[in-house]
């Protein structure tokens, strides 16, 4: 057999075709270039200065709505777009949320959801970068329980006017284009909202100590009105934005393994260089142990991601298996950081490295997407066939 290889001790590179190698090499050289060095100085400033310029050149690398056909987009296999949100998040999980609202969710929708005259109205430019895309299902008084939501829209005639107000909306400030969910007399609608749209307001939340380098936002709709053709043509209920929720879900499977990656690193390089009591640090059996265990979370959790991804590209993937997954690599995720920042002792928590800034984006990983409990739930659910969500 080969030689045992440290950043890949399972071999699970051998998964992977020429082409998904190059996939990745492109994402990681691309975040190496434009993140890694500023992206502590946007986290402490709270800000993601240039991100439209980001947007552009992640379109240019066709990260955007990367595993969607036609339309500019670049129509990756599953294993593809999750090694791109993998290398994003091991750069930061506030650039992978930028891509995974950008394609999974708002380019998706319209993509699966939308009318033709949708579809090349918004996915070219969006693909390129050239408009940026929110998705607004959150209410501030409805999270997890979104069937719930009070955003209304109402005929008048042919038009639809929209009221209501969304809540920690990730890229709502900067978005050309919102994909709202609301109450309609017909069951929940989806709607592709221009943000120029009089009546429509995003106002970017502030004080997050979580996913600071990445937009937040309200949405505000106050009588907004929209022509006929705003409405999502191809899909009635919650299943639309539950379909979405779970194609950017799944990516979130492999991008949690990203930060996962970069603590762990972070944690051998310290291990290895830093000395206590005339050794280093890595020489202590509690920290090998440590160690270890990060290492298998991680690459089980990468094999994971990996056996999901097989089953999309198969047509195969149910919604529980990706719970399963999202419940597993995100949990382990802030586990392997946790203990990275343990390894890393005072220096854990300084932004000098990546290790508090991924354990503290992680929070909200953990958080958006469906909480640890929602998935508990869908699995229970699936388990013992009884809903006990409500
Ligand atoms: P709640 O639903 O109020 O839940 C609070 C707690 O109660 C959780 O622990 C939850 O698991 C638990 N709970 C609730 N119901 C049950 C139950 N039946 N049984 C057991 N426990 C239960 N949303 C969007 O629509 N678009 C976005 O782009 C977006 N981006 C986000 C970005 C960030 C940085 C964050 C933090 C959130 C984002 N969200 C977005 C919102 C996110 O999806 C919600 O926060 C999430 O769905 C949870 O809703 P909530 O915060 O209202 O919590």
């Amino acid at each position: 057999p080969p030689a045992f290889d440290p950043a890949d001790p399972l071999g699970l590179d051998d998964l992977l075709e020429p082409e998904d190698l190059a996939v990745r090499d492109t994402v990681r050289g691309w975040a190496a270039d434009r993140v890694l060095p500023y992206v502590a100085d946007w986290y402490e400033k709270g800000e993601l200065p240039g991100i439209r310029e980001l947007a552009r050149e992640l379109g240019g690398i066709g990260a955007l709505g990367m595993s969607l056909e036609g339309y500019g987009c670049a129509g990756a296999s599953a294993v593809q777009y999750g090694l791109a949100c993998l290398e994003l998040e091991a750069a930061d999980s506030g650039i992978r949320s930028l891509v995974s609202v950008q394609g999974s969710l708002a380019m998706y929708a319209i993509h699966r959801f939308g009318s033709e005259e949708q579809k090349q109205e918004w996915l070219p430019r969006m693909a390129a970068g050239e408009v940026i895309g929110c998705f607004g299902l959150t209410e501030p008084d409805h999270g997890s329980d979104p069937g719930s939501m009070r955003t209304y829209a109402k005929r008048d005639g042919s038009d639809w006017v929209l009221n209501g107000r969304k809540m920690w909306i990730t890229n709502g400030s900067v978005a050309g284009v919102a994909v709202v969910w609301a109450q309609t007399d017909d069951g929940i609608r989806g709607f592709a909202v221009p943000t120029d749209a009089p009546g429509f307001s995003a106002p970017e939340i502030k004080h997050k100590w979580s996913l600071r380098a990445s937009v937040t936002s309200e949405l505000v709709m106050d009588d907004v009105r929209l022509p006929a053709d705003a409405v999502l043509t191809e899909v009635t209920g919650l299943k639309g934005p539950l379909s979405c929720l779970s194609h950017a879900r799944y990516g979130i499977v492999w991008g949690s393994m990203g930060a996962a990656r970069s603590c762990f690193e972070a944690a051998v390089d310290y291990a290895t260089s830093r000395e206590q009591f005339g050794r280093p640090i890595g020489g202590f059996q509690l920290t090998q142990a440590k160690l270890a265990d990060m290492a298998v979370e991680l690459h089980k959790g990468i094999l994971l991601a990996h056996h999901l991804g097989r089953r999309m590209d198969a047509g195969r993937l149910r919604p529980e298996q990706v719970s399963f997954g999202k419940l597993n690599n995100v949990r382990e995720a802030i586990e392997i950081c946790r203990t990275a920042r343990t390894i890393l002792g005072a220096n854990g928590i300084s932004l000098e490295y990546p290790v508090m800034r991924h354990a503290t984006n992680l929070e909200s990983v953990l958080t958006y997407e469906g909480t640890v409990e929602m998935h508990q739930l869908v699995l229970g659910k699936a388990l013992t066939g009884i809903d006990a969500f409500r």
